[in-house]
């Protein structure tokens, strides 16, 4: 395939057709800083973070969705482009209740913000996503204090009606992440972009609570995908910062799908979970019950020890004791009344190792092929 040479911040870099300027820098590691991007989805250039200087254009190029062409001479840092970001920047931290610390050179109107963000938060602490927020994390890198611009305030009220994840419509920058993670990864097409101007707002068909709508089914793919506070895991909401936690890769433990989690664990208790982005099968995606599931682990009514049933009632049995009394049980019916008067019902929560050595004592062992697999959970 014929190659093409980019120019980027004075290096020579080669590129096989079809590549944007972000993935030719991306490939050579040039980092430049986006928002609104979201890899594997259609690149947008809304948020226009990643805007770049191209020799011979007057007008900042957006890297994201411009293509590399032979011959382009780029800047990603000049005087120009950190100029734009900056002025970007403000102007998303002048929308809404950005009450973490970037804005401590607000001064006087300092208090007012954050009254207003503990009044809508309900909660007298900096935003929940301090500490974990792209945005956050741009404004401390060009130092953008955001006070350069009136405040505007969202005519949109927090939307906390669902048990999983609270809409904080005074911190969404209207990046396009989330619907494009629902409607291009997740493909639930639950989510879009509504109204116009400054009333712009992302909705639900109807513009109905998520809770009421017939797309969503609470995957949380728009969490994991939204740089700012504008969505939260609601359960995990105040009651982390990424410094208190521990992250724990692992399976997530309820089918035999096998996608790749991230355990956010804080004194020895998971707070929230991921998916692992660069992990297979899922590349990042879960369900609702990856996601939102694991409160079973701490529930009172979990059994901890095997239960035998004695007329009515249960009582507490040994492992050894009642493994015995299951055994005896299936070789008793057996040989009463042959092999297909037993079944077997494998736990969806088991691994698929589990399963196969279930169907293996059913079929091998015990000479049926009465064995399925729950898929209720
Ligand atoms: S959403 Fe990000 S930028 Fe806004 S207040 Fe929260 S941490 Fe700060
Ligand atoms: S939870 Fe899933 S389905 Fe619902 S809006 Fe978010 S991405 Fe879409
Ligand atoms: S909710 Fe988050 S991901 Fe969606 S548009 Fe707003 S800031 Fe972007």
């Amino acid at each position: 395939m014929e190659q093409g040479t980019i120019l980027i911040n004075g290096s020579a870099l080669p590129f096989e057709p079809g590549r944007t300027i972000l993935q030719v820098a991306e490939a050579h590691d040039i980092h430049i800083p986006t928002l609104c991007y979201l890899k594997d989805a259609t690149p947008t250039g809304r948020c226009r973070i990643c805007v770049v200087e191209v020799d011979g254009s007057s007008n900042l190029m957006t890297a994201c969705n411009t293509p590399a062409a032979d011959g382009m001479v780029v800047l990603t840092e000049s005087p120009k482009v950190v100029a734009s970001r900056r002025e970007t920047l403000e102007l998303m931290l002048a929308s809404g209740n950005h009450n973490c610390s970037i804005g401590s050179g607000r001064e006087s109107k300092w208090t007012e913000v954050q009254m207003q963000a503990a009044a809508s938060d309900n909660f007298d602490t900096l935003c929940p996503s301090w500490g974990d927020c792209q945005l956050q994390d741009l404004a401390y890198h060009y130092q953008v204090e955001g006070g350069k611009y009136p405040r505007r305030q969202t005519p949109y009220p927090m939307e906390t009606v669902n048990p999983l994840i609270v809409r904080d419509h005074s911190r969404c920058i209207l990046c396009g992440r989330c619907v494009q993670a629902c409607n291009e990864v997740q493909v639930n097409r639950a989510i879009n972009f509504g109204y116009q101007g400054d009333a712009t707002k992302i909705v639900t068909a109807g513009d109905v609570p998520l809770k009421d709508s017939d797309q969503c089914v609470f995957c949380g793919e728009c969490i994991q995908a939204c740089p700012t506070g504008a969505l939260t895991e609601k359960k995990a909401r105040f009651d982390w910062r990424p410094w208190d936690v521990e992250k724990i890769r692992t399976t997530c433990p309820y089918c035999g799908v096998g996608c790749q989690q991230w355990l956010h664990v804080k004194d020895g208790r998971i707070v929230k979970v991921t998916g692992v982005e660069e992990g297979s099968p899922n590349k990042g995606r879960l369900c609702v019950k990856g996601r939102f599931g694991y409160d079973f682990i701490y529930s009172d009514e979990r059994l901890t020890t095997p239960l035998i049933r004695e007329g009515d009632a249960f009582r507490e049995a040994s492992w050894d004791e009642a493994l015995y009394l299951v055994a005896s049980k299936l070789k008793e019916i057996i040989k009463e009344s042959g092999p297909d008067a037993v079944a077997g019902v494998s736990c969806a929560r088991s691994i698929n190792e589990d399963s196969y050595q279930m169907q293996k004592l059913f079929r091998g062992v015990f000479k049926t092929n009465n064995i399925d697999h729950c898929a209720r959970t």
